[in-house]
């Protein structure tokens, strides 16, 4: 049997990412990501999920434009929202926001199954044909709007979304299993935002963390608008 020598790019991300850490380690409560999302990370060719034009740039610690406005998050993020999710192998998780569905793949690693809503079609469709040609059997993909969920599926044992909301969407919690994790960029859509954890209790309580100051693109569709023009009236 013959081993694949470990890609230099690869290996820089995996040590950029664990110089993240170390620069935010008060704030995220740990020295270190679990393991197995740092395998996960070293597991999945960044540079298939950018344009071509950005392909140079795929194992850098930044974000990368994927078109339409809207872009890849750095790894560092990726691999702490997978590992603020505390994936598990028999979990079913959806994401909100496939854009590239680069998160989705380091998700496809990690849990049984994975269900992704974008809501820009062009990005679905391209995501949808990128995962299939790289072999990820266990995800699924819809053309929607993320605020409201995916309750034919529901309940998810961790959900992620890749996009600032002005606040928590309700059916997110609402379809969260007892015991789950919901990993969300939350406040003003053009500036800085939390990364915030929600658990879910076994009982249904829910307890909020604070984690990191981030900055995503926003989350739009109906449930952001229809939630937003409530806040101004
Ligand atoms: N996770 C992505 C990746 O690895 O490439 C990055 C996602 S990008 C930061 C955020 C994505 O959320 C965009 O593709 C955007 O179109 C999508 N989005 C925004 N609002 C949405 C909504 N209401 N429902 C579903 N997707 C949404």
């Amino acid at each position: 049997m013959t081993t694949k020598p470990p890609d230099p790019r690869i290996e820089k991300m995996l040590e950029d990412i664990e110089w993240e850490v170390e620069l935010t380690k008060k704030h995220i409560g740990k020295d270190r990501l679990d393991p197995r999302v740092m395998a996960a990370m070293a597991r999945v060719p960044r540079h298939e999920f950018v344009p071509e034009e950005s392909r140079v740039y795929a194992y850098d610690d930044g974000p990368l434009p994927i078109g339409f406005g809207q872009t890849v998050s750095q790894p560092f993020i990726v691999a702490l929202m997978t590992d603020l999710l505390e994936p598990d192998e028999e979990d079913v998780v959806l994401e909100v926001g496939t854009g590239s569905g680069y998160q989705t793949a380091v998700l496809a690693e990690l849990v049984k199954k994975v269900y992704s809503i974008e809501i820009i079609a062009e990005l679905a469709e391209k995501a949808q044909e990128r995962l299939k040609r790289l072999g990820y059997t266990n995800v699924e993909i819809k053309v929607g709007d993320g605020y409201y969920g995916w309750p034919e599926h529901a309940p998810f044992d961790g959900i992620l979304v890749t996009a600032a909301a002005p606040d928590i969407p309700p059916p997110l919690i609402d379809q969260l299993k007892p015991g789950g994790r919901l990993v969300i960029p939350v406040g003003e859509p053009s500036g800085y935002q939390t990364l915030k954890v929600v658990h879910k209790d076994d009982e249904g309580a829910t307890r909020i963390r604070d984690v990191l100051g981030v900055a995503f693109v926003p989350l739009t569709g109906n449930g952001v608008g229809k939630r937003r023009s409530q806040h101004d009236h």
